[in-house]
């Protein structure tokens, strides 16, 4: 079996090093092997979200994405805590080791990750996250095509938590309607806005399926 994989590994070296070009598609298996797990809790994550898997009893960091809180404080308290949490994180070791194995290549990246942990290896314009991305916010709405990078809006967000609360006055809002902001991952609110729609467009194009 040992001597399988290395005949496949081996292969793949040799696929990749004879490749013009590489598109590479991203699952959440990359982000748990760095450490990540968003569908189990793990050690990366247990401290900093514990209060909140004791408090509510999540079965996973991710699951609390499609629970229905009682506030939007509370909500909010979740989010910036666990999205603060992604933009802390280093770097995850196989991101590292998959940008050095393809860093002679023309690279476009597919992924449905939402950790940022592919943008910390490769060029926005590079990647197409399909799936949305937790380092940014949109309106709930939406009642506009934006996306805003949210790194210094979790970090003032955090500072204000009590526990698993926000006050209510600190919950994010849109500022043309008003309505909540919400994180740009698929739920069904998702803005497949300009952005989305740039990203797959290149994906397409890059992959010369489009
Ligand atoms: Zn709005």
């Amino acid at each position: 079996m040992r001597e399988d994989r290395q005949a496949v590994l081996l292969q793949l070296a040799e696929e990749i090093h004879r490749a013009a070009a590489i598109v590479i598609g991203g699952g959440s298996g990359l982000s748990s092997a760095a450490g990540y797990d968003h569908y189990h809790w793990s050690p990366a994550f247990d401290d900093i979200l514990g209060p909140f898997r004791d408090n509510y009893g999540f079965p996973s960091p991710m699951a609390v994405f499609y629970y229905c809180f009682s506030s939007f404080g509370a909500e909010w308290a979740y989010y910036s805590r666990y999205i603060r949490a992604m933009w802390d994180a280093p770097t995850g070791q196989p991101y590292l080791d998959l940008r050095a194995m393809v860093s002679d290549k023309p690279v476009h990246v597919l992924t449905t990750n939402v950790d940022r942990q592919f943008f910390r290896v490769f060029p926005e314009e590079q990647i197409c996250a399909f799936q949305g991305d937790f380092g940014y916010c949109q309106c709930s709405q939406p009642c506009r095509d934006a996306i805003w990078e949210n790194r210094s809006l979790v970090e003032a967000l955090t500072a204000q938590l009590d526990g698993v609360s926000l006050p209510e006055d600190a919950v994010p809002r849109c500022p043309d309607c008003g309505r909540v902001l919400v994180p740009w991952v698929r739920d069904d609110t998702f803005l497949e806005g300009a952005y989305w729609h740039q990203a797959w467009t290149a994906t397409m194009i890059f992959s010369g399926t489009g």
